[in-house]
């Protein structure tokens, strides 16, 4: 058996939704998603989602911004809840270097980014459950939260299906077919589907996928682990994200009553995508609690409430591999965000599509492109391995 379709999307995490919601829009034929899990089976319903535009690059910010704004209106603008909830983020820094905050405020404030610094005084009155050393800062951001990321990653998907998407849940791609340099199906194992056009939003399982057709994605899946704790009274319902980037350590709420917890970065610890094991072992738990209390009061006693491993797919420079790549043609990648995905998904879809279909993208997406323009720097964060 077998069919056509214009353009078939690998992958129904946020990175595939998003590509289909704006190939959707932009009136691209026949799309088919085709997903073994289903849509946001895999990592991205583990995800943090939070959004927050620091960073040393120009396409982070603006896409994070304008990630942001569309969660700011998602009924009006994708239809439904994104469970999108604009707490504002607190970082708390040594300084403002661009090595350690992961992020550089002049670029930031040229892109229209809104945030406020805090001395240590604004910084003890807004949380005083923490405790602070001499030379401490804050950024604020005001406009910065968090969403549901298996919210987000339906309502593109159910929007990109209501514009004539087919999405294929529990189907798996068994491989690419291309001919003479270019795409010309797409094996799966309910049917082959011939096609010109792919887009690989496999997340972790990317790298595999794209080796079938000789192409190498120097993408590699670690696992790093997430705690829960129950809500201390200090700590009030419709708190900020606390972002500590002394200690290298968020939390945000998970509802009124858990707070999730992960230190920031990921683990250098590789793992087997389909076998890796999802519990969070004590010493994460521990590593975890430890650093909280170093700097929250109130999470010296703080319970434990259970916890959770998850992947992420990592590129050497923590920058995603986005565009036409391995000179096939019709074969386009979004995929290696490297724990960094969620913030710009929403919005990251538009500018892949327009390369797409030809057109100059509102943002520029070449620092993206693989291989890397030469004069292409390490993300910051990704020298904050400590684990
Ligand atoms: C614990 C955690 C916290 C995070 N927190 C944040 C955060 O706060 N902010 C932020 O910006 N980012 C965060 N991230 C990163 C972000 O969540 C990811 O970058 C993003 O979700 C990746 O989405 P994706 O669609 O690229 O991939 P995935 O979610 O990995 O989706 C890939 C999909 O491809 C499917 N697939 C794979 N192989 C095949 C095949 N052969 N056939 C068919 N289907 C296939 C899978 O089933 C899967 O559904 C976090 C990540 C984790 C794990």
């Amino acid at each position: 058996m077998s069919t056509l379709a214009d353009v078939v999307v690998i992958g129904a995490g946020v990175h595939g939704a998003t590509v289909a919601y704006h190939l959707a829009k932009a009136g691209a034929g026949r799309v088919i998603v085709v997903d073994k899990a289903g849509v946001a089976g895999g990592p991205t319903a583990k995800s943090g989602a939070m959004l927050r535009p620091i960073f040393t690059e120009a396409p982070y910010i603006q896409l994070v911004m304008r990630s942001i704004e569309m969660l700011e209106h998602w009924d009006d603008v994708v239809g439904g809840d994104a469970g999108f909830v604009e707490r504002g983020f607190l970082r708390i820094t040594r300084n403002f270097s661009e090595a350690d905050l992961g992020g550089n405020l002049d670029l930031m404030k040229s892109l229209g980014a809104e945030f406020e610094i805090l001395g240590l005084d604004a910084l003890k009155t807004r949380v005083p459950d923490a405790e602070f050393v001499g030379d401490e800062l804050g950024l604020w951001l005001p406009r910065s939260g968090f969403a549901d990321p298996v919210l987000t990653t339906r309502t593109l998907a159910r929007a990109a299906q209501r514009r004539g998407v087919e999405i294929w849940e529990g189907t798996q791609v068994t491989g690419l077919l291309a001919r003479d340099s270019r795409i010309s199906g797409v094996q799966t194992d309910r049917e082959l589907i011939h096609t010109r056009t792919v887009v690989n939003c496999a997340g972790p399982w990317s790298a595999q996928l794209a080796a079938g057709i000789g192409v190498e994605l120097p993408i590699e899946t670690h696992r790093g682990g997430t705690s829960l704790f129950q809500r201390p009274e200090a700590l009030p319902v419709g708190s900020p994200i606390f972002s500590d980037g002394v200690h290298q350590v968020y939390f945000r709420e998970v509802n009124d009553h858990v707070l999730r917890a992960a230190h920031f970065g990921w683990t250098k610890h590789q793992v087997d995508p389909d076998t890796y094991d999802e519990t969070i072992s004590s010493e994460q738990y521990l590593g975890l609690r430890d650093d909280l209390r170093k700097r929250f009061r109130s999470m010296r006693r703080s319970v434990y409430a259970g916890g959770f491993s998850a992947i992420y797919d990592m590129t050497p420079d923590a920058h995603p591999i986005i565009g036409n790549v391995g000179g096939i043609d019709g074969f386009w990648c979004n995929c290696g965000w490297s724990g960094n995905g969620f913030a710009s998904a929403a919005a990251v879809g538009e500018p892949i599509v327009d390369l797409m279909q030809g057109k100059t993208p509102g943002v520029d997406l070449s620092l993206f492109a693989w291989p890397r323009p030469p004069s292409t720097k390490i993300r910051p964060d990704a020298h904050w391995v400590r684990r």
